[in-house]
């Protein structure tokens, strides 16, 4: 007899399996993220009452199955469910591509309760305050230090070349390399074809965003072009990353172009 556990738990994505099943996957509080199948779930209204919607944070009990890694779902119970964020789609859109990229960076089971805690925040802050390119330049710079791929903006990963040291000349202009995850300064960049193109002034905001976690986008307000910068670096990233499309993508750019 396999033991049950029960956790909390936000629904990834679902998706239909046979007539009357449903495969879902979850990123759980106490045991990382989490695939497994509902029996019955497109008939039971007991079991699972509105609770296999993406995005819905939920009370799950599931027991492992022995010879598969498909965990059984014995039930499901609604939390909380984001009543203005599945109103609006522009946060659904947000809210699809935040789910999307954490199921990405994260291995089965691999247990992160601190991942955990910042998609629920981030889902939360989404609820309550509204979707801006600022909350998704905290949530993917957060998340990609929280699954170990921090980006390196100290120095040039090539050179060394500080971008702060008053020898770097003035007009350096800096990259960064998807494949190193790191920054070069323009003598090491070239003939290298995967690099996205910062200023000083983005690199600036990048570093105290990392080095404060709660620092703000407020003092000084960056311009457009700063911003418009880090989410490039920070999306086609994750993109290298993750090496598959990214299905919210294109459906979140239209939100903030
Ligand atoms: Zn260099």
């Amino acid at each position: 007899m396999q033991t049950s556990h029960v956790t909390s738990a936000i629904v990834l994505r679902s998706w239909p399996f046979g007539e009357s099943d449903k495969i879902v996957s979850f990123l759980t509080e106490g045991h990382g993220k989490l695939t497994g199948i509902a029996k019955g779930a497109k008939r039971s209204k007991k079991r699972f009452v509105n609770s296999l919607e993406p995005f819905s944070f939920v009370s799950l009990n599931f027991q492992d199955r022995s010879k598969t890694s498909l965990a059984f779902i014995l039930s499901c119970e609604l939390q909380k469910s984001y009543k203005n964020l599945i109103a609006s789609l522009e946060k659904i859109a947000f809210a699809s591509y935040y789910v999307e990229i954490t199921e990405g960076l994260i291995g089965e089971r691999e247990e992160n309760r601190l991942v955990f805690d910042h998609l629920k925040r981030s889902l939360n802050r989404l609820e309550s305050e509204g979707a801006s390119i600022t909350f998704l330049i905290d949530f993917e710079l957060k998340l990609l230090s929280l699954t170990g791929y921090q980006p390196l903006l100290d120095s040039c990963r090539r050179c060394g070349m500080h971008p702060s040291l008053s020898y770097a000349p003035v007009q350096t202009h800096w990259y960064f390399s998807l494949r190193d995850g790191a920054i070069l300064c323009a003598g090491c960049s070239k003939l290298r074809k995967e690099l996205v193109p910062i200023s000083g002034a983005t690199l600036d905001l990048m570093t105290n965003l990392q080095q404060e976690p709660n620092s703000t986008f407020e003092d000084p307000k960056p311009s457009p072009t700063v911003l418009k910068q880090i989410r490039s670096a920070t999306a086609r990233f994750i993109q290298f990353q993750l090496n598959r499309e990214i299905k919210s993508a294109s459906f979140l750019n239209q939100f903030c172009s």
